[in-house]
């Protein structure tokens, strides 16, 4: 079992000790790869796309022929982790300032996001998210958080804080508005893995 994780930008070693940790809790093996450049993608059975900065991180995907590969990953069935900046590129639609910026989306969700959603109120913040493949709630990480506005028939939401999408999925695809990464509860990623099980 290999999982990849795209490390072109953003908080891609904590996604990868995450993951170690929840697969050695499990007792299970896997190889994690880190991702930078076309080719590796295509032997991965899951896909971690980390937070960061998603204009960063959606011109190298394309620039490095990344894109079309993730893609790919979605058309086979595979499970796909978004967080934080990862929600954004999933998405199909975003807000002004990614149409006025041309901003490149993989639009592997039907979902339209605002970038910042919480940015300019609250930078960032934690809260008690319910969720309904958990028992009892989870402590979210939000850091200039993007959230979904509106999400298509076909897409399962997950958590709302007000009236944004904090979380969501699509068939093999999960969408985080928080960085599950940084705590060290392993709910999200054994979530995650279970989907590879
Ligand atoms: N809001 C950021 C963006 O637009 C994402 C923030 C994050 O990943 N922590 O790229």
């Amino acid at each position: 079992m290999r999982i990849g994780v795209i490390a072109i930008q953003g908080d891609v070693s904590e996604h990868v000790e995450a993951l170690e940790r929840t697969l050695a809790g499990r007792g299970q093996v896997a190889d994690i790869v880190t991702i930078r450049h076309k080719g590796i993608v295509p032997g991965c059975d899951a896909l971690v796309l980390p937070g960061g900065e998603s204009t960063t991180l959606g011109k190298l995907l394309i620039r490095e022929g990344i894109a079309g590969e993730i893609q790919d990953i979605k058309n086979a069935g595979k499970p796909i982790m978004g967080t934080c900046a990862g929600l954004i590129l999933l998405a199909k639609r975003g807000d002004e300032q990614v149409a006025r910026t041309h901003q490149h989306l993989l639009g592997l969700m039907d979902t339209r996001v605002n970038r910042n959603a919480f940015g300019r109120q609250r930078e960032s913040f934690e809260t008690e998210l319910g969720l309904p493949f958990l028992d009892t709630p989870y402590n979210a990480v939000f850091i200039r958080a993007p959230g979904i506005v509106d999400a298509g028939k076909d897409v399962t939401v997950l958590a709302r804080i007000d009236d944004m999408i904090v979380a969501a999925e699509q068939g093999n695809v999960l969408a985080l508005a928080f960085h599950p990464e940084l705590t060290p509860d392993p709910r999200i990623h054994q979530y995650f893995l279970d989907k590879l099980s």
